[in-house]
């Protein structure tokens, strides 16, 4: 029989762009009984209240744990080391605990020394997201088609993993399990990578004093717009992304400065069949992603999704603190 995907009470800590759309996207699915939230600031929680996307919004971090058979840290990499010492004693017995962290390994470094005997801690990425942020951004269709990444370490029981591979896939992600670092590698190169040429593009073309920024702005659609909008992201997680998964970002980057190298040297030496052939090479590789449905030729994210399509509006709103 496969394992329940639904929970009694789903405590979500930290409820911006990931928090708010795992929200909906429960509230939709009917994933959880209750789903209990918070945030770090009174204007968020504020504004959580308005939005009514949680039954119960909490002053702080501990309450919202109290009685969750879920928790997921929906908050930047850096912080889930700190959230984690203060939520430890709060935690239900036999609670599932996990994050939606861009990088594992040292969100698994930080949260493991904190987390208590009988709580399940199975470390997750949604490998799904926008450049906005906050509770506004969210979308009950964010996860549809997008993958998770479960990165539990071995000994974790496999029934809670289990549970919760089938509560992402009831939002509708599909589900793989990976070494954590094998993760960082992987979303080193795929994510992080271009988040940071992206981020490099945008200032080198900013600081180039012969080139206007009205022009910059103007002629975007020329390729740069495209950076613009990852270069958008979110200031505070890229700089955990960063700081958190730098031996892998690092050696992606060596890589990429050889194979920037060779393109460099084909273009200096008017070598057009290198210059071709690389490029025919990237080509087939996008063309491969969007037969695999991991994109379509339209810049959006979510799909639509049979199950989803209806997302049930919101119920009305109780405090609780
Ligand atoms: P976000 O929109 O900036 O939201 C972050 C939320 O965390 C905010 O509600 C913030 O509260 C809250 N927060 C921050 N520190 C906190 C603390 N110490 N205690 C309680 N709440 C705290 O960020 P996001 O894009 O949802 O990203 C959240 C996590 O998801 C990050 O770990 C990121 O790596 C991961 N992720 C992001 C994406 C993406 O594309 N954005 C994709 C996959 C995974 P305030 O609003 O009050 O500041």
């Amino acid at each position: 029989m496969s394992a329940p995907a639904r929970f009694n009470r789903l405590a979500l800590i930290g409820m911006g762009l990931i928090g708010s759309s795992i929200a909906r996207a429960a509230r939709a699915q009917g994933a959880a009984r209750s789903i209990v939230a918070t945030a770090r600031s009174a204007a968020t929680r504020r504004r959580l209240a308005e939005l009514g996307i949680a039954d119960h919004v909490m002053e702080t971090n501990a309450a919202t744990v109290e009685g969750a058979d879920l928790v997921i840290l929906c908050i930047p990499v850096g912080a889930c080391g700190a959230v984690t010492a203060e939520i430890r004693s709060h935690l239900a017995p036999d609670a599932i605990l996990s994050d939606v962290g861009s990088v594992k390994g040292a969100v698994i470094r930080d949260m493991s020394p904190h987390i208590p005997a009988g709580v399940h801690f199975i470390p997750a990425h949604p490998v799904a997201g926008t450049e906005h942020s906050g509770p506004d951004a969210g979308f009950a269709q964010l996860f549809v088609n997008r993958w998770c990444i479960l990165t539990p370490s071995a000994g974790v029981d496999p029934d809670a993993t289990e549970r919760l591979a089938a509560f992402w896939r009831l939002l509708g992600a599909n589900v793989q399990h990976m070494s954590a670092e094998h993760h960082d590698l992987v979303l080193g190169i795929t994510s992080h990578l271009p988040h940071l040429i992206a981020y490099t593009i945008v200032g080198t073309a900013d600081e180039l004093s012969q080139v206007t920024r009205s022009e910059v702005l103007r002629f975007s659609a020329g390729g740069f717009r495209d950076f613009t909008r990852i270069a958008a992201s979110d200031p505070t997680m890229w700089r955990d992304v960063f700081l958190a998964n730098k031996d892998a970002v690092l050696e992606m980057l060596r890589r990429f400065h050889e194979d920037l190298a060779a393109l460099t040297r084909a273009i200096r030496r008017g070598d057009g069949e290198t210059l071709f052939n690389h490029f025919s090479r990237t080509r087939a590789i996008r063309r491969g992603i969007v037969e695999i449905g991991q994109d379509s030729p339209d810049p959006d994210f979510g799909r639509p999704h049979p199950d989803l399509s209806h997302e049930r509006l919101p119920r009305p709103y109780s405090a609780e603190s």
